[in-house]
C-alpha cells in the first residue's frame, strides 16, 4: 500500500469511474443521446456513425435546445434540468434524471455539444471540455434550433475499456438494437440511422394506429405484425397495450420481446415471468413468445432509480402488476378464435385485428365429447375414461354428459350467402385419416384432426377442473422440509393462498415446514421440489402457477390419450362438428404442445402455387 492520505479525485477521473457504469460501448452513448433528444421534445432524430460508432457518433435533434448559459452545466456531472427535489425523483416522467451521462461520455471520448435554444434564428453555441478538471469552453457555432451531440474516438484514453470493444459489425449491431427499441417506443418521432455514409434506417413519424403498426412492422418485420394480435386494457392505475405474437409465431430465441414501462424499455423478471405464464399452455416446448408491449403506470408506482443504465425498474406493487399483465395476455391468447386473425394463417390477412375484450363470448362449459346424436364420437368410451380419471382428482365434477353442443348437423351444411360461412368453413374431405380439408370464405382450410381434438378435450378437462375444485389428500407420512427462514415466513403469511392451491403446510420451526396435504393429482410426484418452487415463486412474484402447470400437464396427457387417433375415418358431419367445436374453444389454434391445429391457404396463396396471376 503506497496510498496513505485521502484526497479528492480529479474531475475527469471521477467521471471516468461513473462512465464505467453507464458507458459500456458505443450503443450506450446512442441510448443516452436519444433519451436526451426525446426528453427535449424532439420530433426528429438523425444519427450518423463511423466505424461502428467507435470513430464517430453524431446525434442531431430538433428539440428545445440548450441555452448558451446552460451549456457549460450540461457537461458537468450531477447537473440536470429534469429534477429538483426528491419528490421530483419519485415521480420522474423524463427518461433522464441522473445528470451524469454527458459528463461521463465526455470523460472517455472527444465530445462536443452544439445547441441552439432560440426561436428567432440566433446562432448556436458549441461546448467542449478539456483537461483533468474538464474545464468547459464555449464558443459560437451555427446550428438551427435543436442540439447535436458529437462523440469521437470513444475510449481513446481508457485502454482497458477499449480492449472490450468488439468488431465494427458487432458494435453496430448493438447500436441497431438500441435504435430499434427507441424507434418502437416512439412512433411519433422520425428517426434515421446512417453508418459509414449508408442509410440503414429512415423512419417517418406517425401518429395514428395505422402508422404505429407500420412502424412496428418496419422494426420487427411484417411477419410479426401479421402473426400477432393487438391488445389494450386499462384497469385503475395500470394500462397495457401493444401486440403479442400468436403462439405459432414463436421464436427459438427470446429476441423479439420488447416491454416498455412509461416509454422506457426494460428487462424485468416479474414481467418476463407474467408473460411466460400467460403463454404456458400454448407454446411449443423451448420456444419463446414475441411481443411489443407498452405498460403505462403512474410514475409514482414504479421506481426507475434502480440502476445507472435504467434497464431495470422496481414496481412498488409487484403483485398487482404481475397479475394485470398475466390476466391481460392470458385472456387475449385464450380469446383467439379462428377468424380472429387465425392460427398459422398462411395468407396473413386479418391478422392485425385487435382482440376485443368482451366481443367474444366466453365459451359455455361443454359436455365431454358425447352429446348423443349431436357431436361426434371420436373413439368409443374415450370420454368415459377421462371422466372417471377426472372424478378421482377433482371434487364432484359438475359436468354434463349430454352436452350443450348445438345440433350442427341439422343445419344446412352450406349457406348461399358467403357471410354465413363459419370461420373454418365446411368440411370437404379427409386426407389419409390425418387432415380435414374444408372450404371457407378465404379458400382452403387444413386441419390436423388429432391436434385439434386434443386441444378441445384439454380445454374441457381444464374447465371441469376449474368448475369442480381441487381435491386434496393428507399425506400418510407428513413430509418435513428445511427452508430459509424467509421462505418459512412467507409460507405462514400466505397460507391461505397456498390452501387455495391445495397445499397445507405447517411451520414447525424457523427453518422447517411440514407438508400435510397436497392435491391428489400430484401425489407421487416430487412434491418437495414443487413446494420449494412454489414458495420461491410466491416470494418473487406473489403468485405461483406451478401447481396449475403440473395439473395441466396431467390433463394434457389425458386429453392426448382421449383424442382421436390418426387413420380414423370421420363422416362429413363429424368433421363439421369438429370444426364448429374448434371455433368455440379457447386456444384452439394450437394443440396442447403448441403446434398449430390448422392452416389457411387463401385463394391468393393457391394462385401463387399455380403461378396464376389475377
Ligand atoms: P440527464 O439527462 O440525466 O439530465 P445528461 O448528462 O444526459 O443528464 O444531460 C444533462 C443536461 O443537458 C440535461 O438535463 C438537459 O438539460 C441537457 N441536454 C442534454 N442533451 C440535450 C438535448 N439533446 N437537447 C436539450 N437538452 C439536452
Ligand atoms: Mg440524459
Amino acid at each position: 500500500m503506497t496510498q496513505t492520505r485521502i484526497h479528492r479525485l480529479a474531475t475527469r477521473l471521477a467521471n471516468q469511474i461513473a462512465a464505467g457504469e453507464v458507458v459500456e460501448r458505443p450503443a450506450s452513448v446512442i441510448k443516452e443521446a436519444i433519451e436526451n433528444s426525446l426528453d427535449a421534445g424532439a420530433s426528429r432524430i438523425d444519427i450518423e456513425l463511423e466505424s461502428g460508432g467507435v470513430q464517430l457518433m453524431r446525434v442531431r435533434d430538433n428539440g428545445q435546445g440548450i441555452s448558451a448559459e446552460d451549456l457549460i452545466l450540461a457537461l458537468a456531472r450531477h447537473a440536470t434540468s429534469k429534477i429538483d427535489s426528491i419528490d421530483d425523483l419519485e415521480a420522474v416522467g423524463t427518461l433522464g434524471f441522473r445528470g451524469e451521462a454527458l459528463a461521463s461520455i465526455a470523460s472517455v471520448s472527444r465530445l462536443s455539444l452544439t445547441s441552439n435554444a432560440s426561436e428567432q434564428g440566433a446562432a448556436g453555441m458549441i461546448a467542449q471540455s478539456e483537461g483533468r478538471d474538464m474545464t468547459v469552453s464555449v464558443s459560437p457555432a451555427p446550428h438551427p434550433r435543436g442540439t447535436t451531440l458529437e462523440v469521437r474516438d470513444l475510449f481513446y484514453n481508457t485502454p482497458a475499456r477499449r480492449k472490450f470493444l468488439r468488431t465494427e459489425k458487432t458494435e453496430l449491431g448493438h447500436i441497431d438494437e438500441v435504435f430499434k427499441r427507441q424507434a418502437l417506443a416512439r412512433s411519433d418521432v422520425a428517426f434515421s440511422l446512417r453508418h459509414n455514409g449508408k442509410t440503414l434506417h429512415s423512419l417517418n413519424c406517425a401518429d395514428d394506429q395505422a402508422g404505429r403498426e407500420r412502424r412496428i412492422a418496419t422494426v420487427c418485420g411484417a411477419a410479426f405484425m401479421e402473426q400477432s394480435v393487438a391488445l389494450a386494457r386499462e384497469a385503475g392505475r395500470l394500462s397495457l397495450h401493444g401486440w403479442v405474437g400468436l403462439p405459432t409465431f414463436s421464436r427459438s430465441q427470446a429476441d423479439l420481446q420488447y416491454f416498455f414501462v412509461n416509454g422506457r424499455v426494460i428487462r424485468d423478471k416479474l414481467v418476463t415471468h407474467a408473460i411466460k405464464q400467460a403463454y404456458r399452455d400454448v407454446l411449443f416446448h423451448g420456444r419463446h413468445p414475441a411481443y411489443v408491449l407498452f405498460l403505462e403506470v403512474d410514475p409514482a408506482v414504479v421506481d426507475v432509480n434502480v440502476h445507472p443504465t435504467k434497464h431495470e425498474v422496481r414496481f412498488r406493487e409487484g403483485r398487482e402488476v404481475h397479475s394485470f399483465i398475466f390476466s391481460t395476455l392470458h385472456r387475449a391468447l385464450g380469446d383467439l378464435r379462428p377468424g380472429d386473425g387465425g392460427a398459422a394463417d398462411a395468407s396473413g390477412e386479418d391478422a392485425q385485428e385487435g382482440v376485443g375484450w368482451s366481443t367474444t363470448p366466453q365459451q359455455a362449459p361443454m359436455g365431454l365429447l358425447t352429446p348423443p346424436g349431436g357431436h361426434w364420437q371420436p373413439e368409443a368410451q374415450a370420454g368415459t375414461a377421462d371422466l372417471d380419471a377426472l372424478s378421482r382428482l377433482y371434487k364432484s365434477p359438475t359436468f354434463n354428459r349430454g352436452g350443450h353442443g348445438t345440433p350442427i348437423m341439422e343445419q344446412s351444411p352450406r349457406g348461399d350467402d358467403e357471410s354465413e360461412v363459419p370461420p373454418l368453413g365446411f368440411a370437404l374431405a379427409q386426407l389419409h385419416g390425418v387432415f380435414i380439408l374444408a372450404e371457407n370464405a378465404e379458400g382452403l382450410v387444413l386441419v390436423d384432426m388429432h391436434a385439434a381434438h386434443e386441444r378441445i378435450t384439454y380445454e374441457r378437462l381444464k374447465q371441469m377442473r376449474d368448475d369442480s375444485g381441487i381435491r386434496t389428500q393428507p399425506l400418510l407420512v407428513p413430509q418435513t422440509i428445511t427452508l430459509s427462514s424467509r421462505e418459512v415466513a412467507a409460507a405462514v403469511e400466505m397460507s391461505e393462498a397456498l390452501i387455495a392451491l391445495g397445499l397445507v403446510l405447517d411451520a414447525t420451526g424457523d427453518e422447517q415446514l411440514v407438508i400435510r396435504e397436497v392435491p391428489i393429482a400430484l401425489i407421487g410426484g416430487g412434491i418437495e421440489a414443487l413446494v420449494r418452487d412454489v414458495l420461491s415463486d410466491m416470494l418473487a412474484f406473489g403468485t405461483s402457477d406451478r401447481i396449475a402447470a403440473h395439473e395441466d400437464e396431467l390433463l394434457s396427457t389425458m386429453a392426448c390419450h382421449g383424442s382421436v387417433r390418426a387413420n380414423r375415418r370421420l363422416t362429413v358431419p363429424e368433421m363439421n362438428a369438429l370444426l364448429r367445436d374448434m371455433e368455440m374453444t379457447e386456444r384452439s389454434g394450437q394443440c396442447n404442445h403448441g403446434r398449430p391445429t390448422w392452416v389457411q391457404l387463401g385463394m391468393q396463396d393457391l394462385d401463387k402455387l399455380f403461378l396464376r396471376g389475377r
